[in-house]
């Protein structure tokens, strides 16, 4: 109940329409920790069908409440966005770790600002993959 009206707001602020299928999706994403892949989405919303379940998962995208995290993978996972995005426009820059042991796909900031220049471009958001081990299979 709490957790809906969080979701609620966030989508209102990100100019969404509070929809029950948008609430729903939203929920299972953002109760699931880490990055959630595609088909962890299905199984939790089965009856949802496909279509539906992609045209959700685009609204919420395109108004900065969620991203693609995959790593290397065929499979797509998606992550909740900080409040730094909007819905024009997502400005990241963390890094989507994938455990090679467990197979998590999770958003991890750096230990210290990640900072390049590209002489005369201007960065809002860049993507940087890593693998390896993480914290709980360490
Ligand atoms: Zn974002
Ligand atoms: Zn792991
Ligand atoms: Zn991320």
């Amino acid at each position: 109940m709490e957790e809906n009206i969080l979701l609620k707001q966030l989508l209102r602020e990100r100019k969404l329409k509070a929809t029950s299928t948008r609430l729903e999706v939203l929920s299972v994403i953002s109760g699931y920790n880490k990055a959630i892949p595609f088909s962890e989405i299905q199984n939790a919303l089965h009856d949802f069908d496909r279509v539906t379940l992609y045209r959700t998962i685009n609204s919420l995208m395109k108004s900065g409440i969620i991203h693609k995290a995959s790593v290397g993978e065929k499979e797509t996972f998606y992550a909740v966005c900080s409040s730094k995005c909007s819905w024009d426009s997502h400005n990241h820059k963390h890094i989507h770790f994938k455990c090679s042991n467990c197979k998590a796909v999770t958003c991890v900031q750096a230990d210290s600002a990640i900072n390049f220049a590209i002489p005369g471009h201007t960065i809002n958001n860049f993507e940087i993959e890593a693998t390896g081990i993480c914290v709980a299979c360490n």
